[in-house]
């Protein structure tokens, strides 16, 4: 069993199961359905074998405000503190998505010049100012909240560049912050979980050179887990990655290998993308090279393939020696309620069938994160995995093997339970062929 089985927000609208058109990413309005959907997908995560979840946006996503009290209204307070009993009666932990340096200090860098480096999103990491305002920041969200843990982060908004900054190298620079942020955590109250996620210590294709392997490796006297994500790549080289492990002093791990990340505005019903085998094969390989955590990417239940995914992943995490066949029948057994068992092989074979159908023709797609659209941006915008991930007779053979499945899905009427399931399997199929269509007419 892996020791960390941490499901991964990451947003708090990203398990939101409508849409939020036209708003930028990240939008962290939180009312009543983010709530009620926040819930249910706690509930999915528990009832998977998830014991912990990150989120980011709760308290605030760009915007803590120089007077730190007055970033969340009251109103707020009240639904982040109904969502953390929600989690805990469910026997979910929750940790706080916390920007270290950077993501939330974006008017404090505008009002005190103190911290102020060359980037205006992330504080200069050489100035003490820099360091009192994160502490306050953790006060604040230590004394005013229940979490039981922290995600840390301080690589996303890119560094400081200056002078007394520039000679660091990213991996030097990065896990010095993160490793002094969690360092004073640790001695405010030692029972929270920490971790630090790497997204972004390096540029795509990089891996963290060994002689740095030593910062990682002080960082991680202060971690509980560590996570290399791999949205391209990873920055611990694969190849030597129980080499790494071996003396790391916390856990390590990644996020599952392969998921879909759509933004907040972007229709749920417009994609199926089972990969069950995918991660399946990724969380048995990491496992066996000595990774005991992971951070793994939710989204809205309410489609079907994200539904399927998350009830797979967590069980995975809880048995790494279960055949991904075995869970996935097992998954789509609880949520479908098929009534015999060819019924219960047909749906099997049509998840595993719009997987292949995807990764075969997906090219540049096999691996880490996969954005349907342009991640910034107020309109819907392009479904760019259909169009940059894909040649034209990877689209049309794409299109053929999904048509293939709606007669399959239509032919399991009756002989399933399961609710709304199967029609929104048909809707997803469907959004999918119409964003096909359009892709090919754009050329
Ligand atoms: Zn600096």
């Amino acid at each position: 069993m892996y020791t960390y089985r941490t499901a991964q927000g990451v947003w708090l609208n990203d398990m939101c199961n409508r849409a939020r058109p036209a708003r930028q990413w990240p939008d962290v309005t939180l009312d009543d359905r983010a709530e009620a959907d926040l819930v249910a997908s706690i509930r999915l995560q528990a009832a998977s074998g998830f014991d912990s979840l990150t989120i980011f946006g709760l308290l605030t996503a760009r915007d803590w405000m120089p007077r730190l009290e007055t970033t969340v209204p009251a109103a707020r307070r009240r639904r982040v503190r109904r969502i953390l009993d929600a989690a805990h009666e469910a026997g979910v932990r929750i940790f706080y998505g916390l920007g270290v340096y950077s993501w939330g200090f974006d008017r404090i860098i505008e009002k005190d010049a103190a911290v102020r480096g060359t980037n205006p999103h992330a504080m200069c990491a050489a100035r003490d100012a820099s360091r009192t305002w994160m502490r306050r920041v953790v006060d604040y969200v230590l004394e005013g909240y229940d979490f039981d843990g922290f995600h840390l982060e301080a690589s996303d908004q890119g560094r400081c560049a200056c002078p007394d900054c520039a000679p660091r190298s990213n991996a030097d620079y990065y896990s010095r912050v993160n490793a002094e942020t969690a360092a004073y955590i640790r001695s405010c109250d030692p029972s929270k979980t920490l971790m630090v996620n790497m997204c972004g210590y390096l540029h795509t294709g990089r891996t963290v050179p060994e002689g740095d392997w030593q910062h990682l490796y002080e960082m991680g006297r202060h971690l509980d887990f560590l996570v290399d994500a791999g949205h391209r790549s990873f920055h611990v080289d694969p190849a030597r990655r129980r080499a790494f492990i071996a003396g790391l002093p916390c856990a390590y791990g990644t996020s599952g290998g392969v998921w879909v990340y759509p933004p907040q505005r972007w229709n749920r019903g417009r994609w199926f993308l089972p990969y069950t085998q995918r991660t399946g094969q990724h969380l048995a390989q990491l496992y066996a090279d000595g990774g005991r955590a992971v951070e793994y990417y939710m989204g809205p239940s309410s489609n079907p393939g994200v539904e399927v995914n998350i009830a797979f992943g967590g069980r995975k995490l809880s048995d790494p020696s279960r055949t991904d066949d075995e869970i996935l029948g097992e998954v789509l057994q609880s949520l479908y309620e098929p009534r015999d068992s060819r019924a219960a092989a047909e749906l099997t074979a049509i998840f595993e069938d719009a997987e292949e159908a995807f990764f075969t023709h997906g090219q540049g797609q096999q691996q880490g994160e996969i954005h349907l659209c342009p991640l910034i941006g107020h309109t819907a915008g392009p479904p760019i995995y259909l169009r940059n991930g894909m040649t034209p007779a990877g689209r049309r053979a794409y299109g053929r093997q999904l048509s293939r499945l709606l007669p399959r899905v239509r032919r399991l009427q009756g002989r399933v339970g399961g609710g709304p399931r199967l029609a929104r399997i048909t809707r997803c199929i469907a959004g999918t062929l119409a964003d096909l269509e359009r892709a090919a007419s754009a050329g």
